[in-house]
């Protein structure tokens, strides 16, 4: 049995590891808690196996090595959940056997992730994430860029430190844009929005956290010396003070109360826009609270109750493979049409082999089809007791449906990709139609269509092609015309004016989608720049990781890319960044090596400074350095470097004084000063979220 215990503890940390800190979970919630809750009974069954680091007793951890880690000044724990409602029943039951008649507070259960913002003297001060529960990670400077997050608060009875905890969350609207912009970049889309709110809040660039459109919502107040004794009453007052407070919310004082509020949020939540996964019910008292205290998990006086997904079972007819234009193979699984969420669904996605493996799904199975907040539906489990006794299982394909050539797999990705990058039809029209769109280099006139007809053709085998094609060969095609043809010839001509930023994003490179690329044209100002950086030079670029530096050297190593780019440079498209714009020149002739992360400016934003201000940005300390901009993990290299030929060393706020016409003056860093807890009225320790 112990065996058994030890495996399941590792397949949960794993699955820990997976959800929290990949942000790329491999099985689905419900699944997850079902094998929490085995090895919960087995623990309770055999004492003598109990181990404190037990996936039962820790709470899951987000912690990443690119952040500050912070401590939490009181704890930040999880939430008892359960699917039934009997249970829930039996969890209201054992409250009032202990503390009499009580009032519950009904909310939603917010689907994103966990979040500390603290307020001091009414300032925003600092917001960590849940972390381990004891430690978690500072991510201010991303919160700050979440418009419903106010940087001051209004009133004059918001205590001089406040803790608020609640949920970064991803809207559909802004969930939707942008796994969008992910599948045209040939990037993975997140799975749903929780995982896309959890990714976004770690990333390093604060700019693309802003751009990505998150959201919070607050529902819970920690600290001391609070304005109420009630978890109710406080968070009318932190609403009057401008904090973000569902006003999906209700005071119950009976069983029949909570569970009516659990079946309307069930019915109304598919039109809210953003994602619940259940309700959460929580004790209001404050010293009734206090006196339940907590496990090492999560508080005794709060539960959520989960909803499970919305499912269909449904026949797996056949598969289709999806080539994309980066070569990706993408298994769709067409089904037997089934109502499903309010909509009929007939065809459902398969991700990759691996899942296919995974859920060991055959042709002919009954499947589990649900909805959650993606864009298409997903096949999350197979109903073995439908299975023949024929069935065998999924032979994956081994080479391209489209060209036949045999597939690959790229270590560390889940896909199988068609390398024939060049024979293979619906990779090279798909990159066609993809440089011709909006966002590269806008040329309406040729729709997807007519890109397609222009290859099948013979007129247009890549991208430079299109410079080419004379009027009347376009103008012969069916539904063209002389007008069509000398309209395209007028964007073709006008696409010479597109920025070089967006040229990077229509070559279609693997991984560079139009962020990306934006980030890639500041960083390097032009394409021979571009094409000549290291690996290492190129992951000094903002959102740039191993896999898109490799992506892009592997781009322009390749000489059939190098020749398409020299034609487009031929024919005149942008292949430098614009004139630059000057503020002033506070920094004329002063040289500045940046190095590590900044709390309020991503590296870029600040490189983009110092040529505002006329400065000079150098990748190594050497003599002609002026100033190493250190921010946090700077590379011990650079610094050792820099005070060795006494190379001045200048923080964000140094820098930021400096590009305001002051002196330097070096600020010590801000603490807070740690204060002592007292068991003071309206206070709350040890039992949180
Ligand atoms: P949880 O998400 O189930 O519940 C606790 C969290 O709910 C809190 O930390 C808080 O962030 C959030 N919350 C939302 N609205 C709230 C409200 N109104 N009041 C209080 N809290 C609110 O717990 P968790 O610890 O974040 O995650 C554990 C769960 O995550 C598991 O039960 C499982 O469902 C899932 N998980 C899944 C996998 C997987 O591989 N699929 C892996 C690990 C965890």
């Amino acid at each position: 049995m112990q065996k058994t215990i030890e495996q399941l503890r590792d397949k949960l940390n794993l699955l820990n590891y997976k959800y929290y800190v990949e942000a790329n979970p491999e099985v689905s919630d419900y699944e997850y808690d079902q094998l929490l809750c085995q090895l919960q009974q087995l623990e309770a069954q055999y004492p003598q196996f109990f181990d404190p680091n037990s996936p039962t007793q820790r709470v899951g951890s987000d912690l990443a090595n690119s952040f500050n880690s912070v401590e939490h000044r009181y704890p930040m724990l999880s939430l008892s959940n359960t699917y039934s409602l009997e249970e829930l029943r039996d969890f209201v039951g054992r409250i009032e056997r202990e503390e009499g008649e009580s009032e519950f507070v009904c909310e939603l259960k917010f689907d994103g992730t966990a979040i500390s913002i603290i307020y001091e003297n009414g300032r925003l001060l600092r917001a960590v994430t849940r972390g381990d529960g004891v430690r978690g990670d500072d991510v201010t400077a991303n919160i700050r860029t979440i418009r419903s997050v106010p940087l001051v608060l209004r009133g004059d009875d918001i205590p001089p430190y406040l803790e608020m905890r609640g949920e970064v969350i991803m809207p559909h609207a802004s969930f939707n844009r942008l796994n969008a912009e992910r599948e045209e970049a040939g990037e993975n889309p997140f799975a749903n929005p929780r995982n896309a709110a959890a990714g976004t809040i770690k990333l390093q660039n604060s700019a693309e956290v802003a751009r990505r459109g998150l959201d919070c919502f607050l529902y819970y107040m920690v600290g001391e010396g609070l304005p109420c004794d009630n978890h109710w009453d406080n968070l009318q007052k932190a609403r009057s003070w401008g904090l973000k407070i569902s006003d999906r919310m209700v005071k119950c004082h009976s069983w029949s109360e909570i569970e009516n509020f659990i079946t309307t949020t069930d019915t109304e939540r598919a039109s809210l826009p953003y994602d619940t996964d259940g309700a959460v019910i929580k004790l209001n008292d404050y010293a009734k609270q206090r006196r339940l205290g907590s496990t090492a998990k999560a508080p005794r006086w709060a539960v959520a109750y989960k909803f499970k997904a919305e499912q269909a079972l449904s026949r797996l007819l056949s598969v289709d493979f999806q080539v994309g234009r980066t070569g990706a193979i993408t298994p769709v699984a067409n089904l037997e049409p089934v109502q499903l969420a309010g909509t009929v669904v007939k065809r459902a996605s398969l991700h990759n082999a691996d899942q296919i493996a995974l859920l060991d799904v055959r042709l002919g199975d009954m499947v589990y089809v649900e909805k959650g907040g993606e864009i298409i539906p997903k096949i999350t489990g197979v109903e073995l007791s439908e299975r023949g006794a024929e069935s065998v299982p999924f032979d994956y394909i081994k080479t391209c449906p489209e060209c036949g050539t045999p597939l690959v797999r790229i270590e560390g990705e889940a896909k199988h990709y068609c390398p024939n990058s060049e024979g293979c039809a619906p990779q090279i029209v798909g990159r066609l139609i993809h440089f011709l769109s909006r966002k590269a280099m806008n040329i309406e006139g040729i729709g997807d269509e007519t890109a397609e007809l222009l290859y099948r053709c013979g007129l247009v085998r890549d991208v430079a092609d299109f410079y080419d094609v004379k009027p009347q060969q376009i103008a012969a095609l069916p539904r063209m015309g002389v007008k069509s043809a000398e309209n395209i010839m007028r964007q073709l001509e006008a696409s010479r004016k597109v920025p070089f930023a967006r040229v990077l994003f229509a070559l279609g490179i693997r991984f560079v989608g139009e962020t990306t690329a934006k980030y890639l044209a500041a960083h390097f100002g032009s394409m021979d720049a571009l094409a000549s950086a290291s690996l290492e030079e190129l992951a000094e670029a903002d959102e740039v990781g191993e896999k898109i530096a490799a992506s892009i050297r592997a781009f322009f190593d390749d000489e059939t890319n190098r020749k398409i780019v020299a034609r487009l440079r031929e024919v005149g498209l942008q292949m430098e960044e614009g004139e630059k714009q000057t503020l002033s020149t506070l920094l004329d002739g002063v040289s500045i090596v940046i190095s590590g992360s900044f709390e309020r400016h991503s590296r870029d934003e600040l490189k983009a400074l110092i040529e505002l201000h006329g400065g000079k940005n150098l990748a190594s300390v050497s003599g002609a350095t002026d100033y190493l901009l250190a921010g946090d993990k700077i590379g011990p290299a650079k610094l050792q470097k820099a005070t060795k030929l006494g190379v001045k060393i200048i923080s964000e706020s140094d820098f930021e004084s400096m590009i305001e016409g002051a002196e330097i003056v070096v600020s010590p860093e801000v603490k807070i000063e740690e204060k002592h807890h007292s068991e003071e009225n309206n206070s709350i320790q040890g039992v949180l979220f």
